[in-house]
């Protein structure tokens, strides 16, 4: 484990704010970003010189690593405000835990639990006024490592950074979208690093998504990489399918991320009473399943666009439109998972914590 520095966090504060700039009804996810930066570098074998500064482009060499091999991993959470201004992340630990198994994956160090969070929360407590109250409103915390090393050679870096940069967002993805079920691309394999949130695994569904996008379907839901025959991940979101009055989701492994709005689903349908099953889906149930009219929804869990209804799927030619449903689920989960995270309903988990 990396050494842990108990030394304070440097804040060097903005002189001059962009807030007033920004159109907050009208926000493109990820465009706008607040007026700090978390920075955390790692040299000499530890993480050291955590700093808070204006938001500003990277002066990094060339030859850096992360530019030729890609070493790079993420996180995305959010920040709420509720009506008295009160502001709370949702689940962060499980995030904090993410990005390490992710950076291990890649070979990159582990980043200490106490620099993650007071660089957080003191980079949140400096820009609070990004984060507006209200249902939907939110504040995208994209924490992110790359290998800063100044040396092509193939081998894991010496040299990291870790940095923290905010931007506003509405909840994202709300249209429901068409989506088109793999039959020749992956998007990870078994021993690969699907289960990782690394850059590299985006960059990899960019062109088949371009592909379907230009058939008319947003987003592609990745099937096995063997077979093509079991439904796993849209990529950017878990996947539930609801046949009949019971939802279906794949059990997490080395090729899907293990999603912490998914596994806040799972948890409330149990709450709810709802029957969840976690285990293999087949592209033939479904497709059997859509067409004896069994099949009720799809939809995605993720903290980008909380909950995403499909309303139609596309799979070896035949299209299938998903009926519209009253009182659905993706719906009930979506409100309920907000008001959980706006503090709007009692939260029995444990799931907020509150930024003090
Ligand atoms: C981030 C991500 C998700 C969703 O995870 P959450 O923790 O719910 O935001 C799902 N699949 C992939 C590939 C992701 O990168």
């Amino acid at each position: 484990m990396a050494e842990i520095q108990t030394k304070k966090i440097t804040i060097e504060k903005s002189q001059t704010s962009k807030i007033n700039d920004v159109d907050f009804e009208n926000l493109m996810f990820g465009r706008v970003f607040t007026d700090h930066m978390f920075v955390c570098d790692f040299e000499d074998g530890k993480w050291q010189n955590p700093k808070i500064m204006p938001y500003q482009p990277l002066t990094i060499e060339p030859s850096a690593r992360v530019f030729h091999y890609g070493q790079a991993v993420f996180e995305g959470m959010k920040a709420y405000k509720d009506e008295n201004g009160q502001i709370f992340l949702f689940r962060p630990d499980e995030n904090y835990k993410r990005i390490n198994k992710s950076a291990a994956r890649l070979a990159i160090p582990e980043f200490p639990e106490s620099y993650f969070f007071e660089g957080m929360e003191t980079l949140l407590k400096l820009d609070r006024e990004w984060i507006k109250p209200g249902v939907g409103n939110s504040l995208y915390i994209r924490p992110f490592v790359i290998a800063t090393e100044p040396a092509i050679s193939a081998s894991p870096a010496e040299a990291y950074r870790f940095m923290i940069i905010c931007s506003p967002a509405k909840a994202y993805y709300n249209a429901p979208v068409r989506v088109l079920f793999a039959e020749k691309f992956s998007r990870s394999a078994d021993g690969g690093v699907g289960f990782a949130k690394a850059a590299g695994n985006y960059a990899a569904q960019f062109y088949p998504t371009s592909l379907a996008q230009k058939k008319g379907f947003q987003q592609i839901i990745w099937t096995d990489a063997s077979t093509h025959e079991y439904l796993e991940e849209a990529g950017t979101m878990n996947i539930f399918f609801r046949v009949g009055d019971k939802l279906i989701t794949a059990p997490n492994n080395d090729r899907i991320l293990d999603g912490v709005t998914r596994k806040s689903v799972i948890q409330l349908a149990e709450d709810l009473g709802i029957e969840c099953e976690v285990r293999r889906v087949s592209v033939k149930e479904i497709k059997a399943a859509a067409k004896n009219g069994s099949l009720k929804e799809i939809f995605g869990a993720g903290t980008a666009a909380v909950i995403s209804q499909v309303s139609a799927f596309e799979h070896a030619g035949e299209v299938f439109e998903m009926p519209e449903i009253e009182n659905n689920y993706a719906s009930l989960f979506k409100k309920s998972l907000m008001h959980i995270q706006h503090n709007l309903s009692e939260d029995k988990h444990g799931w907020r914590h509150e930024i003090k």
